[in-house]
């Protein structure tokens, strides 16, 4: 079996005792062993040491100073991500309503990154402006858009973006970054380490809201025809390598229908692992390793992962 690499943080009960201290002596709502399942698109894994949801930027920057050294994880949607069963021993962050928020300066939309990427989408389609329709269907917060450069039918985040805002840990000071301070890749950013996004603007251009809207609609429906959305799921699972598709590869290999436990290869998209009532971490994970070994013996490609594994597996 390929061993899959999970970020698997160790913050230990002390560190996360003074985080909580700090953040209630700044009047910061915090929770121990918070689970975390539910919050994720695969709807599995453990809780996390420490969560907090902050309901604005100010919060954020509260956190941001409350912190010490201990490890920070924000989560957006969780389309992304696997926890482990073992949960989280760091401290992670949810976005609250304060930060779902967006408007347009003629063709400069700016969003919160707390907002649903799907509603961004929408509402810049709505306002006559084209150039977000790739992120229609990507379930997503902004902010984990940022993260991970999503994209889709040849947009990405990189290509719109002007600057975001981040919340720097220690100081909790606020910075603005342009894209070439973010260091975008294939599915990848290089935001400093512990920082939060909190805010974006994108430049975008006008168009015909009627047009705009046919392309989304197209978009939709092609992902309700090509991936299992009824099924939980954490989008592709393998980054595309270059020249090829990690699809079409996993098909090749014979795959589809391939499961570990509640885990399963999707029979409607090859690169869709979607996990049925019951199914653990520990499947997903150990079906992933399986996928790519066996791609690697059958292709001799080794697939790299997308989705993000984070916290301790069994
Ligand atoms: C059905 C389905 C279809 C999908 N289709 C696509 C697609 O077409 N294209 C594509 O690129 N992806 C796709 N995805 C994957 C996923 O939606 C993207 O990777 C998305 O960018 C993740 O956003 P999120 O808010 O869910 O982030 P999460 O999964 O919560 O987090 C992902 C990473 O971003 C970090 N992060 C989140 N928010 C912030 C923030 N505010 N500040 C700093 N870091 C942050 C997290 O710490 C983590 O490292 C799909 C997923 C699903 C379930």
């Amino acid at each position: 079996m390929t061993a899959l690499e999970a970020w698997t943080p160790a913050a230990g009960a002390a560190l996360l005792d003074e985080v909580a201290a700090a953040c209630a002596a700044a009047g910061l709502a915090v929770e121990r062993d918070h689970p975390l399942a539910r919050q994720t698109t695969l709807g599995v894994g453990g809780p996390a040491g420490l969560y907090v949801e902050c309901a604005d930027a100010d919060e954020v920057a509260v956190l941001a100073r409350s912190l010490g050294e201990a490890p920070l994880f924000v989560l957006g949607k969780g389309s992304n991500t696997l926890v482990g069963d073992g949960g989280i021993d760091a401290v992670v962050v949810k976005l609250g309503a304060g930060l779902k928020w967006y408007s347009a300066d003629r063709y400069v939309v700016s969003a919160g990154a707390g907002t649903a990427m799907p509603a961004l989408a929408a509402w810049v389609a709505g306002a006559g402006l084209t150039g977000l329709e790739f992120a229609a269907g990507i379930p997503a917060t902004v902010g984990g858009s940022v993260r991970m450069n999503a994209g889709a039918h040849g947009g990405e985040v990189a290509a719109r973006l002007l600057s975001v805002d981040v919340v720097l840990p220690g100081t909790g000071e606020q910075r603005s970054l342009t894209p070439d301070e973010l260091g975008f890749g294939y599915r990848r950013s290089a935001l400093p380490p512990r920082s939060v996004v909190v805010a974006t603007r994108w430049q975008l251009e006008p168009d015909d809201p009627e047009a705009i809207r046919g392309r989304l609609d197209e978009l939709r429906a092609w992902r309700r025809r090509t991936q299992p959305l009824r099924e939980r799921n954490c989008g592709s699972v393998f980054a595309n390598p270059p020249g090829d598709s990690a699809g079409r590869l996993i098909e090749a290999a014979g795959l589809k229908g391939f499961a570990v436990g509640g885990a399963r290869v999707s029979e409607k998209h090859a690169n869709f692992v979607v996990a049925g009532p019951g199914t653990r971490a520990a499947d997903v994970r150990e079906l992933i390793g399986a996928v790519r070994a066996r791609v690697q013996e059958s292709a001799g490609v080794l697939l790299e992962p997308e989705v993000r594994l984070v916290g301790t597996f069994g």
